[in-house]
């Protein structure tokens, strides 16, 4: 168990609501719920869900701790926005699920290998480096997320799409040898380390 983890444990014991209240974006929301299952129904992942919008909010009032923050579920939102727009409380169910997500990963309890969570990390330290997304450079790390020979396996069954990439001057390859970089890094690193900082403060997880 990490050492935020165990705090969190120890701070919100038997009320997890109140944590994903004080700590979860949007996590205020959670109470307004009123299970009526408008959601689960309007996601077109439906059956492919773990669990629904609607369970997990019922599990977070029922304290089920682990069992929310382990799930696979909120890793499978795609931000599609039809749970939004048709709840009847105008609860903002996307962005808690992210939030949800986000809060699990940063206590370590996300699950391990999970696609979704992989790709997101890769995403965003490719992004921060430079301020720019070097795609090259993030589509090759996609590929060879598990190794040499399935990183070529994969690069070989795409390069049909490579190719036309290529040509329609969507990829560069001389985005290999470093890639271009915003113009004022430095005080790009210190928004983002700003921003961090704020978000660590209001999640209770600074120091
Ligand atoms: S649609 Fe809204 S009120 Fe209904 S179960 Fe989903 S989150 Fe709760
Ligand atoms: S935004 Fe996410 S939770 Fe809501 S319907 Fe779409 S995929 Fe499902």
């Amino acid at each position: 168990m990490s050492e935020q983890n165990r705090q969190a444990s120890e701070r919100y014991r038997n009320n997890f609501l109140k944590e994903v209240e004080e700590r979860v974006e949007e996590g205020e929301w959670v109470k307004m719920c009123m299970q009526c299952g408008v959601c689960a129904g309007s996601c077109p992942l439906g059956p492919a869900w773990e669990h629904s919008p609607q369970k997990i909010f019922m599990m977070i009032r029922a304290g089920e701790r682990e069992r929310v923050l382990s799930s696979d579920a909120m890793w499978m939102c795609t931000s599609c926005y039809s749970c939004i727009v048709r709840c009847p409380r105008k609860l903002p169910i996307t962005h808690i699920m992210h939030g949800l997500a986000n809060y699990a990963h940063r206590l370590g309890l996300a699950p391990k290998g999970q696609p979704t969570r992989d790709f997101a990390k890769l995403f965003w330290d490719n992004l921060v480096k430079k301020g720019r997304v070097n795609e090259l450079k993030l589509t090759l790390a996609h590929y060879f997320r598990g190794g040499l020979m399935s990183g070529i396996r994969e690069a070989l069954a795409m390069q049909g799409i490579g190719k036309g990439l290529l040509k329609a001057g969507r990829l560069n390859p001389k985005e290999l040898l470093g890639g271009h970089a915003l113009k004022d890094l430095k005080g790009f690193h210190a928004i983002v380390a700003k921003a961090r900082e704020i978000e660590d403060r209001k999640k209770g997880l600074s120091g």
